[in-house]
């Protein structure tokens, strides 16, 4: 078989992803395979069971991250396509888990074809991307990013920390602080993803090749007045939070057409007034404003212009405000050399495909500052995800399957 013809096991990989698909599954409700927890652990033990029947090398790294490795050898940079399979609660069966199965698939179709291959291959399970604990705990441990400070920090909603919860796992958070990767041990990483929006799914394409991944900061803004009775205090007497709030929302699109880009995006998706009665003037809002883009430059002046917005609209209302930084994760350009070899897989596979930028953060924003980085989506059905109404067409899983197939191939010789 010439490696132009190299195709996966489209059975073996349904099957694959079917029964991950039942792990931590609640009936009518989706997905429940928080990172450390029993569902999460069951993934695993499967993945790995999955690893050693397809006689790749196992092997879990100090963030408890696990690698099916295909030709290893410490001294040659590796060829590494991952993913993650923890999941928010109430999950699809997609995101993430797609993105490692179909890793695990491509390293058993090398494997089992016997291409000869210049660099050894890694499929990667990465730990807590989702964010039980904060997100991307094992990418951001292989690239450096993981601290003693964080490690004693992370905490989940429910007051356990991730310590604890390693613990009860039987794992030990601080080796989380060896997982570290030398940039000269990886040559390139490809993740493939869901694309979690909807522009594949609307232009009928199969495949996204990924140009960027954007960042983003996201803040917690308090703007404080005075509460006081709202039939007592006249109206040029007030300072009204929830007005400030208003004319600050009003103004979003402005500051977006004066300042960003095309791509850019603002929101506030969560909104608290206090004291919160209907007869009370709200004296405080806060509330959260999250900004991305592509370029780091334009959420620099991006987040420039809101202070200064937030700044003279206080004025005018009689108001203070402060905020504080909630996340500011920088965007990533993907690699042209990584891009170059996806695209040359499309094109031998002649799939439908576009080139696009994802919106939402993954594991390849963390590795991307370590090695050079590429992304491969397929489509979300109307572009639905962190639900159990996400789907993906069997024929694009393939197709996806294949473009990562073939680009392993063509990075790894
Ligand atoms: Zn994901």
């Amino acid at each position: 078989m010439s490696s132009v013809d190299l195709r996966v096991n489209t059975e073996r990989l349904r099957a694959d992803i079917d029964a991950l698909a039942q792990i931590g599954r609640q009936e009518n409700q989706g997905i429940y395979r928080m990172a450390f927890s029993d569902a999460d652990m069951a993934g695993r033990d499967w993945l790995r069971q999955r690893i050693e029947d397809s006689e790749l090398t196992f092997f879990q790294d100090g963030a408890a991250n696990l690698h099916a490795r295909l030709n290893w050898d410490k001294n040659v940079p590796s060829v590494i396509a991952g993913s993650h399979m923890d999941t928010v609660p109430g999950a699809g069966h997609l995101d993430g888990a797609l993105g490692v199965v179909c890793a695990l698939e491509a390293l058993r179709v090398l494997k089992e074809s016997g291409v000869a291959l210049q660099r050894p291959l890694e499929a990667v399970s990465f730990s807590d991307e989702e964010g039980r604990f904060g997100g991307m705990f094992g990418s951001q441990s292989v690239a450096g990013l993981v601290t003693p400070e964080y490690l004693h920090a992370a905490c989940d909603l429910d007051g356990i920390s991730l310590m604890e919860a390693m613990a009860q796992q039987g794992l030990d958070a601080h080796a989380a602080l060896h997982a570290q990767r030398k940039p000269s041990s990886i040559y390139a990483y490809v993740e493939l993803h869901i694309e979690q929006g909807p522009v594949l799914d609307r232009k009928g394409l199969s495949i996204g090749v990924v140009d960027a991944i954007t960042g983003l900061f996201k803040w917690e803004i308090r703007l404080s007045g005075s509460a006081n009775h709202a039939g007592t205090t006249p109206m040029d007497m007030r300072a009204d939070a929830f007005q400030g709030l208003a004319e600050f929302a009003v103004q979003i699109d402005r500051v977006l057409a004066e300042y960003g880009s095309p791509h850019s995006t603002a929101t506030i998706g969560r909104v608290e007034l206090k004291p919160g009665a209907a007869n009370v003037i709200p004296g405080e809002a806060v509330f959260s404003l999250d900004v991305r883009d592509t370029d780091s430059q334009i959420l620099e002046v991006l987040a420039d212009a809101f202070r200064r917005t937030l700044s003279a609209i206080a004025r005018r209302h009689g108001l203070m405000f402060d905020f504080s930084v909630l996340s500011d994760i920088a965007p990533v350009q993907c690699d042209m050399s990584v891009v170059s070899a996806i695209d040359a897989a499309v094109n031998t596979l002649q799939l439908p495909a576009t080139h696009l930028n994802s919106g939402a953060a993954h594991d390849a924003q963390m590795i991307a500052g370590i090695a050079p980085t590429g992304m491969i989506f397929v489509p979300s059905k109307e572009g639905r995800s962190h639900s159990a109404a996400e789907w993906t067409a069997w024929d694009d899983i393939e197709a996806g399957a294949n473009t990562l197939l073939h680009t392993l191939r063509q990075l790894a010789t």
